[in-house]
This record gives structure tokens, C-alpha cells and sequence, in this order.
């Protein structure tokens, strides 16, 4: 078993106030493998009192040092390489090669963005006779999800670190061990007392009171709607600044000049990745109804591809869902899907044959689904793929925009032309032309209610400062 019951403040491993525990789980068997505290509101203020006695302090070092510090993170990251891929493997099935390339990769590259968006970044700006300063917020609650624990935890840390910032961490209590390398490795690269804290724990014990300390002057959280909101409400109390990062649920369009294999492996894969745990996942595959018949035989011959598997197991693409709960709520929605009419194509409910134990789900395609249909708006946060077909690209676009969300969205073709009028037209913080990949020093965030504001690089770092004039500075 692996027990990490202590909380990370003030630069020292400390007992939880309440002594109580939480349960890890192997998504992969279904069984706990670890425990972590379940931290309480005596946690929360210990954390959020030792990151206010040194947020002047921090905010004053100089770039330099803030360099310098993750120059040191970059490298203890690097040492724990193994570890993190482990952690990750373990704690949300990730299949073990995704969670080296991706997850930790992920982490990493954050470190490094914001490292060298340093290099660059105008702290100071003059006009005319007046000075701007843009200076670090203070206190910052960082409240993260489950899907990718590396990644949505080092934007945020990467971003205030660089800001000059101090935080206090609650990552989610489905995968809190990669956090809890992190600790380590911030502690192991020098970072200031107080600076970096993290207190364990669930949403009600740990991030309502964080969202609602008095001191906490900003929070940042990466998760669904529905807490997004509660933490705005809770946030609004004293005017704290919030910056979001809510869920999705994006088109892919496909262009009808598109060569139809390519396309169906580009679609394929954008639901697959990561189970579906996806918050950018194209899931709505929009496609030319002249070529629905090819893409779907295209599609289900991908999909039957998919090796979906231990993620301990080499050549495995996909490993189980992150819970129970989560296997329960793609199993609700394929039956939707069929209640309203869409044709299940590919896949369905049940576990895939020989994976009764854990969270396995098949990959699923449903056909001739109607963008008002349930599984078409609402976030399935699985590998279930909803064709929909259109006549014209003026109606591509129309349904690609008919969302309450607009985190991404991906457009595949060969006109490039084309390609460019869609992307702009897609009402989203991110869209993919092509496949293209992008750089972590790219702004993430989303339109409508997919969020408020942006993280990543440059972007990132500006969301936890603060903005100043002082007039008659150069006077
Ligand atoms: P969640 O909202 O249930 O939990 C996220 C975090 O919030 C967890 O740490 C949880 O403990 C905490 N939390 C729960 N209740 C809280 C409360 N009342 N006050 C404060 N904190 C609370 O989300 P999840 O199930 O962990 O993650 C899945 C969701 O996250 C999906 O909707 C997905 O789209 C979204 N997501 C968005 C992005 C993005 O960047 N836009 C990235 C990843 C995931």
C-alpha cells in the first residue's frame, strides 16, 4: 500500500488535523492501493496563513531567482521520471507509454514554458511620465481534477511560481500521489518556505474552505461546471479573482475534401486519448453526409483497433475509466443515446469481453445523432464518439457553434483555404487544424461556459498578477 497521510506546509511534511483517511483506487482492478488525509479546514488555514507570511517577500524576488528556481524544478522533475510515470499509471490507469509521452511530458513542459516565458516577460511597462507594474497577486488556491494530474497541476504551480505568487494545492483525492512527487521535488529544488503547500482532501473538507478564506486573494481551478460555479459563489463572498477551466464538448469538422481513412484516425483517436477523460475531446465528429457510409466503416475498423487493456500491458491504447461513478455515467449515457434515437453503431454498454474487473468501457460510435440530442450537448467524459452529418459548411459551422461550451475545436481537410475560414469561425479558445500540435507556450481556455481566462506560458503567468500604475513615477 501506498500511504501518503501527511499534508505538505510551510516547507515541512505535517500530520492532517482530522487523522482521517481516504481511499486510493486502482482504476485498472477497482482496489484501493493507497491512502491520502482527508484534510479539514484546520489544514486549509495552516497552508493558507504560511503562504500569506511570505507572499511580499516572494512577490519581491527577483526574476532571476524565480528563474532560477524553476530551472532547479525542471531538473528534480527530471530525476523523478519514473516515479511520476508510475504514480500516474497507478492512480488513473493511464496505459504506462501515454503516461511517460503525455502526462509526464506534460508537467514538464509546463516548467519549461513558463521558465522561458521569463526570459521575455514585461513586469514593467512605461508611459510617458507614469509607470505600470504588474505584480504578483498573493495567495493563490490551486484546485485540480483527476484527468491529467501532472499537467493541470504544473500550469497552475509553473504559472504563480513564475508570477511570484505562493499557493496552496488541492489536487483531486482520485489521484493525489503525483502531487504528492511534486511536494517532493519542490522541496528537494529549494523552493521557499511557505511558497508551495498542499493540503489533501475532497472538495467539501478541503476546497470549499480554501474557497472561501479570507486570505486567498485568488482561485484557480481546472474541473467541471458545476464546482466552478460553487467555487465562483464562494469566491465572489470577498471579491477574489477567479480563473476557470470547465468542460467541453467539441466538433470536429471534416471537410469533404478529406481523405476519409485519415479522417476516421484523427476522429478515432480524439475520443479515445485518455479513455474519453478528456476535457478538449472531439467528440462531435461533424461530417459531409455524402460521405457518412465510408467514414463509419473507416471509423469502426479504427475503433476495433483500439487495444483497450491493462495499462501495465505493452501496446495497450486505452485502460479503464478513472471510477465506478464514471463507468456508471458512460454506461447512462449510451442508453440515452438509444432512448433518443441515435443509432448505436459501434460498441455500447457492458465491459469489453475479459475486463470484468475495473473500469473498462468499449470504445463506442453512436450514427444519425441529432445535435439537440443529449449526448451531442452534454460532456460524456468517455470514448463515445457522436457522428453527425451535415449539407453545406455554413450548417457544419452552425452546429459546431450550437453548444453551451467552446473549450476546442478541430477541423481536417485539404483546402486550406477552407480549413482557415472554419478555424475562425468555431466559437472556441483552442482550434486544431489538421492535427496541428501546439506548444504549452500557446493560451488554453475556453469561450462561454467553458471557463474564464487563460493558462499556459505567457498567459498563464499574467492571470495571477496583479495590475498597478504609478503616476508621476518618471516625473
Ligand atoms: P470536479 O469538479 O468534480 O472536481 C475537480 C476538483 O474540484 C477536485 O479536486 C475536487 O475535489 C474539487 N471539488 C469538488 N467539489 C468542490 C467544492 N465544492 N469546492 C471546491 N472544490 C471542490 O471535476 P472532476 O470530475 O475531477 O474532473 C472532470 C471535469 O473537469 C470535467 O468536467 C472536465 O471537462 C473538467 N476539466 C476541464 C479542463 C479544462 O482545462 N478546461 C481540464 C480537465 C478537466
Amino acid at each position: 500500500m501506498k500511504n501518503h497521510t501527511k499534508q505538505y506546509i510551510n516547507g515541512e511534511w505535517v500530520d492532517s488535523a482530522s487523522g482521517e483517511t481516504i481511499d486510493v483506487i486502482n482504476p485498472a482492478t477497482g482496489e484501493a492501493f493507497g491512502k491520502i488525509a482527508n484534510g479539514n479546514a484546520e489544514d486549509v488555514d495552516k497552508a493558507v496563513e504560511a503562504a500569506h507570511d511570505v507572499y511580499i517577500e516572494f512577490r519581491n524576488t527577483p526574476v532571476e531567482e524565480r528563474c532560477a528556481m524553476l530551472d532547479r524544478i525542471v531538473t528534480e522533475y527530471e530525476k523523478r521520471k519514473d516515479d511520476l510515470i508510475e504514480a500516474i499509471t497507478d492512480e488513473l490507469g493511464s496505459p504506462i507509454d501515454k503516461s511517460e509521452k503525455v502526462h509526464y511530458q506534460m508537467g514538464l513542459n509546463h516548467f519549461a514554458a513558463a521558465r522561458d516565458a521569463l526570459d521575455t516577460f514585461q513586469f514593467e511597462e512605461q508611459r510617458g511620465d507614469n509607470l505600470i507594474v504588474k505584480e504578483a497577486i498573493g495567495v493563490s488556491g490551486l484546485i485540480t481534477p483527476w484527468n491529467f494530474p501532472t499537467n493541470q497541476t504544473s500550469l497552475k504551480l509553473s504559472a504563480a511560481f513564475a508570477a511570484g505568487s505562493p499557493v496552496v494545492l488541492k489536487p483531486s483525492e482520485e489521484t493525489p500521489f503525483a502531487a504528492v512527487i511534486l511536494a517532493e521535488i519542490f522541496d528537494k529544488a529549494g523552493v521557499p518556505k511557505g511558497v508551495f503547500n498542499l493540503v489533501n482532501g475532497d472538495g467539501g473538507g478541503v476546497g470549499n474552505p480554501l474557497s472561501e478564506h479570507p486570505k486567498v486573494r485568488m482561485m484557480s481551478f481546472t474541473g467541471s461546471g458545476a464546482t466552478g460555479s460553487k467555487i465562483m459563489e464562494k469566491a465572489s463572498v470577498d471579491f477574489k479573482k477567479v480563473s476557470l477551466e470547465l468542460g467541453g464538448k467539441s466538433p470536429l469538422i471534416i471537410l469533404d475534401d478529406s481523405d476519409v481513412k485519415e479522417a476516421a484516425s484523427l476522429a478515432v483517436q480524439k475520443v479515445v486519448h485518455n479513455t474519453g477523460q478528456v476535457c478538449t475531446a472531439g467528440t462531435r465528429t461533424i461530417i459531409p453526409a455524402s460521405m457518412k457510409d465510408e467514414f463509419l466503416s473507416a471509423v469502426k475498423e479504427e475503433m476495433t483497433n483500439v487495444k483497450v487493456g491493462d495499462p501495465r500491458t505493452e501496446g495497450t491504447q486505452m485502460g479503464p475509466l478513472i471510477s465506478k461513478k464514471q463507468y456508471d455515467t458512460v454506461q447512462s449515457y449510451i442508453n440515452k443515446g438509444v432512448e433518443e434515437g441515435a443509432t448505436l453503431y459501434h460498441g455500447g454498454t457492458d465491459h469489453p469481453q475479459g475486463l470484468d474487473k475495473g473500469f473498462y468501457v468499449k470504445p463506442t460510435v453512436f450514427s444519425d445523432v441529432e445535435n439537440k440530442m443529449t449526448i451531442a450537448q452534454e460532456e460524456i467524459f468517455g470514448p463515445v464518439m457522436s457522428v453527425i452529418t451535415y449539407n453545406d459548411l455554413d450548417e457544419a459551422i452552425e452546429i459546431a457553434n450550437d453548444t453551451k461550451y467552446g473549450l476546442a475545436g478541430y477541423v481536417f481537410g485539404e483546402d486550406m483555404e477552407t480549413l482557415k475560414k472554419v478555424a475562425r469561425s468555431i466559437e472556441a479558445g483552442t482550434v486544431e487544424i489538421n492535427g496541428a500540435k501546439g506548444g504549452s507556450d500557446l493560451p488554453f481556455g475556453g469561450y462561454k461556459q467553458s471557463g474564464i481566462g487563460r493558462e499556459w506560458g505567457d498567459f498563464g503567468i499574467d492571470e495571477f498578477l496583479e495590475v498597478k500604475s504609478i503616476k508621476g513615477y518618471f516625473k
